[in-house]
């Protein structure tokens, strides 16, 4: 629901952004104000420089390790302010040229490197499908059994759904349950339609579908986060077929079709020979026991 009502918000123009944030009642007690007493100190820290949420100048450079010791010192300012979310919305408010309004420091408890790989991450996911391609019974089978179980033989089992499958053995259409190899194929397809990466998790898929109302009515369980969205190939998950025991009939002249049967030659007047399969009575037939000579004949012969 959240994600399909932003996706339909315009989003705030810089100066609006901005303009929401300064004029917030409580802005002049943000985190990162100068402190009354010390104004070279911020008031949320005094052990802080009032500078702190912004990388120093070019002549004072830092190491990496004072970077991150200053910008977690910031963070931790930032949690504590009354305007974060304001200030947020504001330095990642998007420019005319495509960048963010604060593209460096800390803004709204989050670094400059942080929202520069939010905005990339933004900008490569891939929009969610219409709802309509949730519709197809298979998917919203395979998602309310992925909300109880997660196992990929037990999600195609749960998926209580018939499939319509052609034979070509058979020359027929027949019904059968969803295997795994279709169960797995529809959480792929899933994810895909809810614009999540490929190596997004179950409670992500979950939640994302949640939000999207495909789950109205239905319990989830939940994992522990681990769980992919979509298992690794499996090799097994191919339905086992019955073997048929295939027995050599006994051919005859008589028992080939029309098509089949051996035409006679006009020079040779005599039939064609119809070859011999051997015959299961052949198979069964007791095998001759061979004898060897005695001890005795051996003697004898030397
Ligand atoms: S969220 Fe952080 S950067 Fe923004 S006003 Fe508050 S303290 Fe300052």
């Amino acid at each position: 629901m959240t994600g399909a009502t932003s996706s339909k918000q315009k989003p705030l123009s810089v100066e609006a952004a901005r303009t929401a944030w300064v004029e917030h009642p409580h802005f002049k007690y943000r985190g990162c104000a100068p402190d009354s007493d010390n104004p070279q100190r911020m008031a949320g820290n005094p052990d802080l420089h009032v500078g702190a949420h912004h990388e120093p100048d070019a002549w004072a450079p830092e190491t990496q390790r004072e970077r991150r010791a200053r910008e977690g010192a910031a963070v931790e300012v930032c949690l504590s302010c009354p305007v974060m979310v304001l200030c947020d919305a504001y330095a990642n408010s998007i420019t005319p040229e495509g960048k963010l309004a604060e593209e460096r420091g800390v803004w709204g408890g989050r670094t400059g490197l942080e929202r520069g790989r939010a905005l990339i991450r933004a900008r490569h996911a891939l929009p969610a499908a219409p709802a309509n391609r949730f519709e197809t019974p298979q998917k919203r089978a395979v998602l309310r059994a992925l909300a109880v179980v997660w196992d990929p033989f037990e999600v195609a089992a749960a998926a209580e759904v018939e499939l319509r499958r052609w034979s070509a053995a058979e020359g027929r259409v027949f019904d059968c349950r969803m295997d795994v190899r279709t169960a797995n194929w529809q959480r792929s397809s899933l994810v895909r339609l809810l614009g999540l990466p490929k190596t997004a998790s179950r409670a992500q898929l979950l939640e994302a579908a949640a939000g999207r109302g495909l789950l109205d009515g239905v319990r989830v369980v939940a994992d522990d986060g681990s769980v992919p969205a979509v298992p690794p190939p499996t090799k097994t998950s191919a339905p086992a077929r019955p073997y048929q025991l295939l027995l050599p009939l006994k051919v005859t002249e008589a028992a080939l079709e029309p098509s089949v049967r051996p035409r006679r030659s006009r020079r040779s007047p005599s039939r064609v020979p119809v070859v011999r399969v051997p015959t299961l009575d052949d198979a069964l037939a007791p095998v001759p026991v061979l004898s060897f000579p005695t001890a005795r004949c051996l003697e004898a012969a030397a």
